[in-house]
């Protein structure tokens, strides 16, 4: 079973649905997505069609909740409610506020009542230490309690407010130390967080209960060689998305299908190296959709072929154990 770990649907808010957005930002979404031939309105379908079209069986919707502040609300239900129709395609991880108490009510109805598999947080939008255990010890026992994952987005993010102070990856030493039954996945493989990817590598290499997805790193690997052309930033996430990921007329210029095959080759190596060094701790994750393709799933099969069962607990076997998601529901 194929099971990408990170991907995300934005309900849109209706007025009665209780979801917030900042305008610009609502602007900027529906603009994305009907680019690349989403429409905002059927975002779970076009998922599971082009999940399919990849050979992808499954993926976890990711709910992160921002600080009220921010002008986002989220809401467990709407996204539940979401992917309601496509049960056993889709799967989500939920969202609660951190402050100014971990919401644990929220965490248990989503668990309990909605089936969600695990809860997704901020530290940067939330702003809180992940070692802040005098806030944090009664939602670290509740995961373990209810025996489901925390999956972290570890770096700053572009949300109001976010707070780059608390992106600290030697933080979790002291969280996968502390609760050695707590499943600790962290996401974007330490992206932007100082100590970054080689921290991320080393906590899923000393700790049992640390894992590790890498979604955008196919960006993070490509960045260094995009070219600036046509006024392109070649730092901005939106050059990696309109230039590399859905170019005009559906080819790459070839200075960007230069800079793509570089980028492709160090995130090869930086595959190989995840497994060589943490054997079993590596799920498939994309970030869907505007910072990778549903055909991603191709590039770790290039990385990973010439070792079969490493490439099927990567792909889905190591995300089916964690997340208790058995092949035939
Ligand atoms: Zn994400």
């Amino acid at each position: 079973m194929i099971i990408d770990m990170h991907i995300h649907i934005h309900p849109f808010p209706n007025g009665t649905n209780g979801l917030a957005m900042p305008d610009d930002y609502r602007h900027e979404m529906a603009h994305k997505l009907e680019r690349i031939g989403i429409s905002p309105d059927r975002q779970a379908e076009a998922a599971v069609e082009r999940m399919a079209a990849a050979g992808v069986d499954a993926a976890v919707v990711q709910n992160p909740y921002h600080a009220p502040e921010s002008g986002h609300r989220r809401s467990n239900r709407t996204v539940a409610e979401t992917i309601a129709p496509y049960r056993g395609k889709l799967y989500a991880f939920a969202g609660i506020f951190i402050r100014p108490t971990p919401d644990l009510a929220e965490l248990e109805y989503a668990i309990c009542e909605l089936g969600f598999k695990g809860l997704k947080y901020l530290p940067a939008s939330q702003s809180f230490r992940v070692n802040d255990f005098a806030l944090l010890d009664p939602l670290y026992k509740k995961l373990i309690e209810l025996d489901v994952p925390l999956l972290t987005h570890p770096g700053p993010t572009n949300f109001r407010g976010s707070d780059p102070s608390v992106c600290q990856m030697a933080d979790y030493i002291d969280v996968a130390r502390r609760y050695p039954d707590l499943k600790l996945i962290i996401a974007h493989y330490g992206a932007g967080a100082v100590g970054g990817s080689e921290a991320a590598l080393a906590l899923a290499e000393e700790f049992p209960n640390v894992y590790v997805e890498t979604s955008t790193w196919m960006w993070q690997c490509t960045r260094p060689f995009i070219p600036a052309i046509d006024g392109w930033n070649p730092q901005a996430p939106e050059t990696f998305l309109y230039e590399m990921l859905y170019p005009a007329g559906g080819q790459r210029r070839p200075e960007m299908e230069e800079a793509w095959q570089r980028g492709k080759e160090a995130h090869r190596a930086m595959l190989r190296e995840i497994v060589a060094r943490a054997p079993g701790k590596l799920m498939y994750g994309t970030d869907l959709p505007f910072i990778a393709r549903f055909d991603f799933v191709e590039l770790y099969r290039e990385a990973l072929g010439d070792h079969p069962a490493v490439l099927a607990d990567v792909l889905g076997g190591t995300a089916q154990r964690v997340l208790k998601i058995d092949g035939g529901n």
